[in-house]
């Protein structure tokens, strides 16, 4: 199975490159911040389309990270997540591909050469442009390109990789696909970024916390006090709704005023925590980002507004427990991790499979370090 290195012109040739994840969510989407900025840093004339959720994608294109953004749910992409289960375009792929019958033939394809050594888990994490099977011609390669903006190179970030390699190379794109799990305690966002190395785009990576903020411009409101938000998108990355109640009154006490932010799936939690104060919602996350920047600081579970508030450089505290922040921690300068949990990282989301997990963390641990946090760093 050739591998193929692709050489990236030089600079004053525009190179388009699609970063694909089929990902909606914000935290994973926000997980590739460093990759595209290593893509602009080695690419500064080019044009970088993002293909995720449209909020996600919405966001980082105001930030500048992308210049063009795609939404993930085009079922002109269906192709590419043939058999990726739980992927907006799944559904579509499924049927399509029961009527094309290829994604099969190129899977059993890869299959045979799964023994290779050094090669991914299907054999094929590489597939140069070139030689598509004899069924493609059924195919809309056309369709498929123009919904990937007619990019020289995608990098997908997503965990079929066969499925997008194969597709690519269906439709003649030259691709590198990354599983987003990273091998255990390397973090997420370095295992995208420094994947790119093999695309001959050298790592800015210095670790998490040296990860720049993301600007975006925002409303100059005057700060007012801490927000904690006590929800996730998995409950069980979510502290008791006790730890937060506690946190809050603990705050208010030392003249720190507190609001909640209550997210789609929030008003349970914010119920159980007894909240009687000031309640905040986004309609959307570009305004979520500008309500973050009108706080001192920010305290929640591992998220993605967590990872939202430490991208923007907003004071935050992470409360983390079944998932491992070596791996997970927000990005950012200004990111405080409060976890109870000794379990190490793994090659999984999950680690800790203990139902009280986060039953173990301390307010007192979490309003020391929201205070410390707020705090100008000192020289
Ligand atoms: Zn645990």
């Amino acid at each position: 199975m050739p591998v193929r290195v692709m050489n990236l012109p030089a600079n004053d040739q525009t190179v388009r490159i699609t970063v694909l994840t089929w990902s909606r969510a914000l935290g994973d989407t926000l997980l590739l911040v460093p990759a595209l900025r290593a893509i602009r840093g080695a690419n500064p004339e080019g044009l970088i389309r993002l293909i995720c959720g449209p909020e996600p994608g919405q966001l980082l294109s105001r930030a500048g990270l992308a210049d063009e953004v795609g939404d993930n749910s085009d079922p002109r992409l269906a192709l590419l997540a043939a058999g990726v289960e739980g992927t907006p375009a799944a559904d579509y792929a499924g049927r399509e591909s029961a009527r094309v019958g290829q994604p099969h033939e190129v899977r059993r394809k890869h299959g045979r050469a799964a023994t290779l050594p050094g090669a991914g888990h299907c054999g094929a994490d590489w597939v140069g442009a070139g030689e598509s099977t004899g069924a493609a011609g059924v195919l809309n390669k056309d369709a498929v390109k123009a919904a990937l903006g007619g990019p020289e190179l995608v990098v997908g970030f997503v965990s079929r990789t066969c499925e997008l390699m194969s597709g690519l190379e269906l439709v003649g794109i030259v691709g590198l696909a990354v599983d987003p799990i990273p091998p255990p305690g390397v973090h997420a966002a370095e295992h995208f970024e420094r994947s790119l190395e093999a695309v001959g785009i050298p790592s800015l990576w210095e670790g998490a916390e040296a990860v720049a903020p993301v600007v975006v411009e925002s409303p100059n409101v005057p700060s007012h006090g801490v927000l904690i938000h006590p929800g996730s998108g998995a409950t069980w990355k979510c502290a008791p709704p006790e730890i937060y109640r506690e946190v809050a009154a603990g705050l208010a006490r030392i003249g720190r005023p507190v609001a909640v932010l209550e997210g789609p799936a929030d008003a349970g939690r914010i119920h159980a925590m007894e909240w009687k104060g000031e309640i905040v919602r986004a309609e959307s996350m570009v305004e979520l980002a500008h309500t973050l920047q009108n706080f001192n600081a920010f305290v929640g579970n591992d998220s993605g507004v967590s990872h939202l508030s430490g991208l923007l450089g907003v004071p935050t505290v992470a409360l983390f427990g079944p998932t491992h922040p070596d791996t997970w921690r927000p990005l950012g300068p200004n990111v405080r991790i409060i976890r109870t949990c000794s379990r190490e990282p793994e090659s999984r989301i999950r680690v800790c499979e203990d139902p009280h997990c986060m039953a173990g963390i301390e307010a007192s641990a979490v309003i020391a370090a929201t205070v410390e946090t707020i705090k100008p760093v000192q020289e």
